[in-house]
């Protein structure tokens, strides 16, 4: 069934453990991670970037979300993950997502503050739930690696006021992640995330997951964290999977066949993570 985040993440919340959300790439992404939700008996959340989007469209994705929804026995949310401006969002919920992000982190406090508040007033009026910014988490969505030592945290301060003043309904804070592959070992600043905790009542989100050690995810999760986005890992997976075939077998000209492969590698990864989070179980 198809749900929003709200109920989700408050669920989440309250049990003490998180919702993984992963990004989808086509079809195959699409397939794999609702396959993984429904063997771990796991809510899920399928998001996407404005990259993807532009790779097919908001309505190619929110149909094929749709019907895995329609199909599936555990709650699906559909999320516009790093929403770039107001018509992004307001595309996206009129495509059917049920719940976006407005990322407002590359912009000035007050600029943010006012492109999050202009999208939180529309998806107010109809419940929908928005996830806002605030810190910066390194490197970039879409492409690029992550950028060493480019991890300005999110002060919590600044949280209160921006929560506030937005009424977004969960926030990804910058507490030392990035997106994209690390170089090093990344170290996630619990002590801040624990203040920010401590001030604020809504959703904390963690952006840039993909390597980051089981351990310090999980700590992150009994330090607030109750929403865990996984990209790269996936694209690792799906590639490592689809190339693997082709690997053993030169020959083959049928796609679907290298393709159940890289579904098979994003599964093993979604199944781990959901185990990790907790939510397993718990749809
Ligand atoms: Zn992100």
């Amino acid at each position: 069934m198809l749900v929003s985040t709200k109920e989700m993440l408050t669920a989440a919340q309250a049990g003490h453990y998180a919702v993984g959300a992963f990004n989808v790439e086509n079809l195959e992404f699409v397939m794999a991670v609702v396959r993984a939700a429904e063997e771990k008996r796991s809510p899920v959340i399928l998001q996407t970037t404005p990259g993807t989007i532009k790779y097919a469209s908001l309505d190619y994705f929110s149909s094929m979300v749709h019907t895995a929804a329609s199909r599936a026995h555990v709650p699906i949310a559909l999320h516009l993950d790093h929403g770039d401006g107001f018509d992004r969002c307001i595309q996206a919920i009129r495509a059917g997502y049920t719940s976006v992000m407005i990322d407002g982190s590359h912009v000035p406090f007050e600029e943010n503050v006012a492109l999050t508040s202009s999208v939180t007033k529309v998806a107010q009026a109809i419940d929908l739930p928005v996830e806002a910014e605030l810190g910066k988490v390194g490197g970039k969505e879409d492409d690029g690696p992550a950028v060493k030592g480019e991890s300005p945290y999110t002060d919590p301060e600044q949280a209160v006021e921006f929560v506030a003043r937005t009424h977004c309904t969960s926030l990804a804070i910058g507490i030392g992640t990035a997106h994209g592959v690390y170089k090093g070992t990344p170290h996630i600043e619990q002590g801040i995330l624990k203040e920010i905790r401590s001030k604020l009542e809504i959703p904390l989100v963690l952006h840039g997951t993909s390597g980051v050690p089981d351990d310090q995810v999980k700590e992150a999760i009994n330090n607030g964290i109750c929403k865990v986005n996984y990209a790269t890992e996936l694209r690792q997976a799906f590639t490592r999977g689809f190339m693997g075939y082709m690997a053993s077998n030169p020959s083959c000209f049928d796609p679907k066949k290298p393709s159940k492969n890289g579904m098979q590698e994003i599964m093993a990864v979604v199944e781990s993570h959901m185990d990790n989070l907790d939510s397993t179980n718990k749809a």
